[in-house]
């Protein structure tokens, strides 16, 4: 067992707190980037971090930067962090419960007279969500180089509001330069978003890393023609076709197994009228596995097996990238801390690799980087009903604050 405690009451009624600003009736919360309700969260959680005796400093896109000193000044602060922003529908815990986790490590710390030799940093990333500005994690993003400042803060709403406007009026486009802030570790303590962890009743998932994703759109062309008089065997029906290589599509992850996972989330069927044959069909196929070989096969699957569809219909398959993401390791070190501290602390726990994006899977590319995951009730997230129990956010914290200990020295 380790002896670090942490006040997992102080925690939860800190995490009830903030979710009063933007409750909804369902008990979710609404708390989009960049709104009123997003400043008065930021609020907050700044004088919140100010009276645990942090220095608080915000970069030109909104991050947050909450500063524990540390012996030496010159080394590279041991980060912690996540997002305070929601989804329009969205739950009290996604991300939140990262960035207060990352506050009671501070404020046990401060009770224990603990010292570390680093500095610590406690993160809020702007705009992870991706609900109001599109894409998501972008504050992350901009802070590691994968967007620039300048695209960012011209990105509009459906509204057609400027992120850097927006920014601007809450009161948080900082000066502090959005590059370059020196970060020798970074961990995000985050629930799940899965079922797996509930369902095999584990208490702590340890994150060895993100999956790899690759995104498509497919067009299938045939050829329009009227339903009745069209005898099956002269159709060139672009849905029918659709419809098995779709089939394909999951047969794919099934086949390679594991964690795989093929989804298609968007189809759009033309003319789309009762009568006619559909003369053209589009969808979005999202592939994705931890293991770099195996999302590589499964792109080759997918590419031999839809054109051969194609072939046999009488099709025409167009299919294009979309967007890609690498497969995204976590730094093993750091992976260890975390680890030999549910070890210690006789914790249930499993490796597991996140399925979902994350400010740390951006932040993985820079900087040596782990992440805790606990369980949320039927893995439900981006839900008003997501929940998580007091404990397992508790063991969560304690987790989070034996790794940043070990690692800040
Ligand atoms: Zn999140």
């Amino acid at each position: 067992m380790s002896d670090l405690r942490i006040d997992g009451d102080r925690l939860w009624r800190t995490l009830m707190d903030l979710a009063t600003i933007g409750a909804t009736p369902k008990g979710g919360l609404c708390r989009l980037a960049l709104t009123d309700l997003d400043k008065e969260g930021r609020d907050l959680f700044v004088r919140w971090c100010e009276e645990a005796g942090c220095t608080v400093t915000v970069d030109e896109v909104g991050n947050i930067f909450a500063r524990r000193p540390g012996r030496n000044p010159d080394r590279p602060a041991v980060c912690m962090g996540s997002h305070l922003d929601t989804q329009p529908t969205g739950g009290r815990f996604d991300g939140i419960y990262g960035v207060l986790a990352g506050l009671e490590v501070i404020r046990s710390f401060n009770d224990q007279g603990i010292e570390t030799d680093a500095p610590i940093d406690l993160i809020v990333w702007t705009n992870e969500e991706g609900a109001r500005f599109s894409p998501p994690m972008l504050g992350s993003g901009v802070a590691m180089g994968v967007f620039t400042l300048d695209h960012v803060l011209d990105i509009r709403d459906t509204d057609g509001v400027r992120l850097g406007d927006e920014l601007a009026r809450i009161g948080y486009k900082g000066e502090v330069p959005v590059t370059g802030h020196a970060m020798g570790a970074y961990f995000e303590a985050h629930i799940e978003q899965g079922p797996v962890l509930e369902a095999e009743d584990v208490e702590i998932g340890v994150v060895t890393g993100a999956q790899g994703q690759r995104w498509y759109e497919a067009t299938v062309t045939g050829r329009e023609s009227h339903a009745g008089p069209t005898p099956m065997r002269l159709r060139r029906d672009a849905l029918a076709g659709a419809a098995v290589m779709m089939e394909a599509v999951e047969a794919i992850a099934l086949e390679v197994g594991g964690d795989a996972c093929s989804t298609i989330g968007r189809v759009q069927v033309h003319p789309d009228s009762r009568n006619v044959i559909p003369g053209r069909v589009w969808f979005t196929i999202d592939l994705r596995n931890p293991d770099p070989d195996a999302l590589a096969r499964m792109d080759a699957m997918l590419r031999e097996r839809l054109a051969a569809i194609a072939d046999k219909r009488d099709l025409t398959l167009e299919l294009t990238d979309f967007w890609a993401f690498p497969t995204t390791p976590f730094a093993p070190e750091l992976v260890g801390h975390v680890r030999r501290s549910v070890e210690r602390r006789g914790l249930s726990h499993r490796d597991i690799v996140s399925g979902a994006g994350h400010d740390a899977v951006y932040v993985a590319r820079k900087v040596p980087t782990a992440m805790i995951f606990i369980p949320c009730e039927n893995g439900l997230s981006h839900n008003e009903a997501e929940n998580i129990k007091p404990e397992h956010a508790a063991s969560g914290c304690a987790v989070l604050a034996d790794a940043v200990l070990a690692t800040a020295g």
